[in-house]
């Protein structure tokens, strides 16, 4: 980054606020979960916000994640751990809207970051978080997207890195987290279960815990998608978001940037209705909203192709709930057939390659689209959040032997 170091913004952080109790929490100090054992929210002075920032001074900016720096807790561009967080394009699908007979379809695909996902975002931020408060080693369970973003971004930093993930985790994570400097295990047991483990080393090992809404910061990177999307949208957002759903970082992320954005006036009260997706194998969001629950249960046996999805059971379970029901949204499950012909449908239709995760949000909403879910003019967003080429390909059988007479009208 070429950014002048001496060109320190100002921060409008206030306090940490508890996602359950609403306790305050002191913002200058390292922190992982509230008091009462829930996650921890950044707070802004908004009002401030609004008169230091305009839509002017924020156009004048480079088209990345830290124009949002207002919005951001990073004190001084100094601490910024950056490895080139692009904003991501937002691309039509055309030609399967007009299949569909739906409204507008625009995939926002974040697989256009460093590691090729959108946990780039997280790990930007809380990484330059750590670091700035003297952070040494950091740890976290992964599905396998999280802990690239971590790997890269903590070697960058200096800062050590120990990940542990599902043995069945996909082989080309495990490897880019090993290539990337961080220390890998194989777990025989789930995320969450991994998740556990982390527990134990930062007990006796005094790691700081990185996973998923336990510490106050990835999820303010996250926020960013919601921010770079309404302001890519001419500050007028969609009236619907798909969201493939873990530990649902980004929804909440999204939700709460929404929020902040109408209090610092870039937006109206239109908000979209967000939707939670997640694959049938692996659904406790959806099983807790249609029961009316607050809190999910843990999936036993949790399988799915969509492995960033594969999330048993979320601290944030309970935000991510509000977030969608707040929002008029809802939450669904597709099946894995559903995600394996979308990813292969947009390939062939669009040119564009989704990574399963991305590809159930389009399998969603074929079929909310299909059942009245969701409207026929009804403009929609779908986050395609890493990228496709960071899964298994076709296999290609056809050859051609040079030696011998080639058909070349048949090729
Ligand atoms: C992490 C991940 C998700 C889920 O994101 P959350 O915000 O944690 O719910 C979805 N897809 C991919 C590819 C991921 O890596």
């Amino acid at each position: 980054m070429n950014r002048n170091a001496a060109a320190e913004y100002r921060t409008f952080v206030t306090h940490l606020e508890c996602s359950a109790s609403g306790e305050r929490h002191a913002a200058d100090r390292l922190q992982g979960l509230s008091r009462a054992g829930k996650p921890l929210l950044v707070r802004y002075d908004l009002a401030a916000v609004g008169k230091a920032l305009t839509k002017a001074r924020l156009a004048a900016r480079p088209f990345d994640m830290w124009r949002w720096r207002e919005l951001l807790p990073v004190r001084r561009t100094a601490d910024i751990i950056s490895l080139g967080e692009v904003a991501t394009p937002l691309i039509r699908l055309p030609k399967l809207s007009a299949a569909l007979r739906g409204g507008e379809i625009i995939v926002k695909d974040e697989g256009r970051l460093p590691t090729g996902s959108f946990k780039a975002r997280g790990l930007a931020v809380a990484v330059s978080m750590a670091k700035a408060f003297g952070v040494t080693h950091m740890a976290m369970p992964t599905n396998g997207n999280a802990g690239a973003a971590l790997a890269a971004y903590a070697s960058r930093a200096g800062i050590r890195a120990t990940i542990l993930c599902p043995q069945d985790t996909p082989e080309i994570n495990v490897g880019e987290m090993a290539a990337q400097g961080a220390s890998v295990y194989r777990v025989n047991g789930l995320i969450d279960d991994c998740g556990r483990l982390i527990g134990q080393g930062r007990e006796a090992a005094g790691w700081f815990d990185a996973s998923t809404l336990k510490e106050p910061y990835r999820i303010e990177g996250k926020k960013t998608m919601g921010l770079e999307l309404a302001e890519q949208l001419g500050w007028e957002l969609p009236d619907v978001i798909f969201y493939p759903t873990g530990g649902g970082t980004g929804l909440i992320g999204m939700w709460k940037a929404f929020a902040e954005l109408e209090i610092v006036g870039f937006i109206d009260g239109k908000r979209p209705r967000m939707v939670a997706v997640q694959a049938q194998g692996c659904a406790p969001i959806v099983q807790a909203f249609e029961a009316g629950l607050e809190h999910a249960e843990r999936v036993a046996n949790a399988a799915t192709i969509a492995s960033g999805i594969r999330v048993p059971q979320a601290i944030g379970d309970f935000l991510i709930l509000r977030a969608v029901r707040e929002s008029g949204g809802f939450a669904i499950a597709v099946s894995d057939r559903s995600i394996a012909e979308a990813v292969d449908r947009v390939a062939r239709e669009e040119g564009l390659l989704l990574c399963p995760e991305g590809a159930a949000t389009l399998a969603a909403y074929q079929v909310a689209l299909a059942d009245g879910r969701v409207g026929r003019r009804d403009r929609v967003v779908l986050f395609n959040c890493a990228l496709g080429l960071k899964y298994p390909l076709p296999y290609v059988e056809k050859a051609l032997d040079r030696t011998k007479p080639i058909d070349f009208s048949s090729l």
